[in-house]
């Protein structure tokens, strides 16, 4: 479409595994990102997700696309291990911290804005609760069931996957494999291993805390439904972009397909792009949840971190890259945010130049090297969004000798309405985390001196392996030593 501006933006469709114009089908474009199941802290893996997508909403909005994006919060049915008979995780942390359900909620719902917040994630139009849905859940399961999708067991109403033609496109599966083998979960009766519930009613004897009255008996309904019912109540039947962590395109997607497409019934695909991002790795593990306590932002915090070095060091990777968080990753990420605003500082205010257009109308008449870098910072987004692209274009236009203030000035505002890192406001004092090296007893800084010294005399001697050992060892003190014309000096960094 027309008003699609500078070059075609293309983006990595799960479905089908390849990248792709994207063409809106809607004056207002519908997006919705799976969010958080509000029983515990989200973790920095967790955050990913909607780093992501928030990059995804202002490459739209560079790209002059009106959006209507939805976040939602999951607040029941999500059961334990994703399983369809497991206890709901919700009612496992009440009873774990001994509060009520709904304070649970509340409070980890509020925890996860205060993150989304600090990461300066642009805010969703709508956070619906699930909770809130749960007569139109029912109402979508008694559709499915006149349709013919459905079967019931003591255990609640399941999704009959075999009913489903393109079942488990999404995640590449082979049909007669998943129904075998997808999943190790035991449910008697339950005619395939990819059939999932819809509604999982009340164990007889157990009386869940949520619960709800529903043609299957009490009880709740099953994880998937959500997303399908919510999505379509407020973005409309069918829409343009589904977002959501990797993992989510193995099971959750696949089963929320399939129940919509179901629902639809019309031959149509129910979300045209599906966009996963890929995990953040801790010592080259998963971070989940399951795997113990993991860091969270506050932790970052605590450590000293700014949240915007965080969100830096996301964007110093691509989304469908898998990144591995390590400490020397996020001091690096801190230690050029710090270099950044102290460069970009000088250059505020800032205009205001969030989209292609207005970036481009502010320097196309006066600056040539300007209008270049405005053009290669939407060269890196429309490449299905190249952060690590579009990073490098900002330091090279703020090395640029050819570029006058006022042209910098559009570049830098340019990149950061993409990247979101708060240039244009951000304190330098804020990001500068460096100890000030009074704070080191007496004893200490003569051991950083010995360290130097000996450096400069293995140096003398060209014994190159032992000066990279002791820089090693000055880098674990956090100790930074620059040579000079009249001798090593050093910092803490
Ligand atoms: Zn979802």
């Amino acid at each position: 479409m027309a008003w699609v501006t500078g070059q075609q933006l293309r983006l990595y469709n799960s479905l089908g595994r390849r990248t792709e114009d994207f063409t809106p089908s809607k004056d207002v474009v519908g997006l919705y990102s799976c969010g958080p199941t509000v029983y515990s802290f989200p973790h920095l893996g967790n955050m990913r997700a909607y780093v992501f997508a928030d990059t995804l909403r202002r490459a739209l909005r560079w790209k002059a696309v009106q959006v209507r994006h939805v976040t939602n919060i999951t607040d029941v049915g999500h059961a334990v291990a994703d399983s369809d008979t497991g206890e709901d995780k919700l009612e496992v942390a009440a009873a774990k911290e001994r509060r009520s359900v709904t304070d649970i909620a509340a409070f980890y719902t509020e925890t996860f804005f205060e993150d989304l917040a600090a990461l300066n994630v642009l805010p969703a139009d709508v956070y619906p609760r699930a909770s809130e849905y749960v007569e139109e859940m029912i109402a979508f399961a008694i559709r499915l069931e006149e349709l013919g999708y459905t079967y019931r067991l003591a255990t609640g109403l399941y999704f009959d996957t075999s009913k489903s033609p393109g079942y488990g496109t999404l995640a590449l599966l082979d049909l007669a494999g998943q129904r075998e083998t997808g999943r190790v979960e035991h449910v008697e009766g339950r005619k395939h291993n990819s059939d999932f519930a819809l509604w999982r009613a009340e164990e007889p004897g157990v009386r869940r805390l949520m619960r709800w009255n529903s043609p299957w008996g009490w009880g709740a309904p099953g994880w998937h439904l959500e997303c399908s019912v919510m999505s379509m109540a407020l973005l409309g039947e069918h829409f343009d972009l589904h977002t959501g962590g990797v993992d989510h395109r193995e099971l959750h997607h696949v089963n929320e397909i399939a129940q919509s497409e179901a629902f639809l019934h019309d031959d149509q695909p129910w979300v045209r792009y599906w966009l996963h991002n890929e995990f953040l790795l801790l010592n080259n593990a998963k971070i989940a949840k399951s795997a113990g306590p993991v860091p969270r932002l506050a932790d970052l915090v605590e450590a000293g971190y700014h949240p915007m070095a965080y969100r830096l060091f996301l964007l110093g990777g691509h989304y469908r890259s898998q990144l591995d968080f390590t400490t020397a990753g996020v001091d690096a990420a801190q230690a050029t945010l710090r270099r950044l605003i102290a460069r970009v500082a000088p250059l505020r205010p800032l205009p205001v130049a969030e989209t292609y257009e207005s970036a481009r109308a502010l320097v196309e008449d006066t600056d040539k090297a300007a209008l270049a870098y405005v053009e290669a910072i939407d060269a890196a987004i429309s490449n299905d969004l190249a952060t690590p692209r579009l990073l490098a274009t900002l330091q090279d236009a703020l090395r640029d000798p050819d570029i006058t203030t006022e042209g910098l000035r559009v570049v830098v505002a340019a990149a950061d309405a993409l990247l979101g890192l708060r240039l244009a406001d951000l304190d330098p004092a804020e990001v500068d985390n460096r100890r000030p090296a009074t704070d080191l007893a007496p004893q200490e800084v003569a051991a950083i001196e010995r360290l130097v010294a000996e450096r400069t005399q293995a140096r003398k001697e060209k014994n190159w392996a032992r000066a990279d050992e002791i820089r090693d060892e000055l880098d674990a003190l956090g100790v930074q030593v620059t040579d000079t014309a009249t001798g090593p000096t050093w910092q803490l960094i």
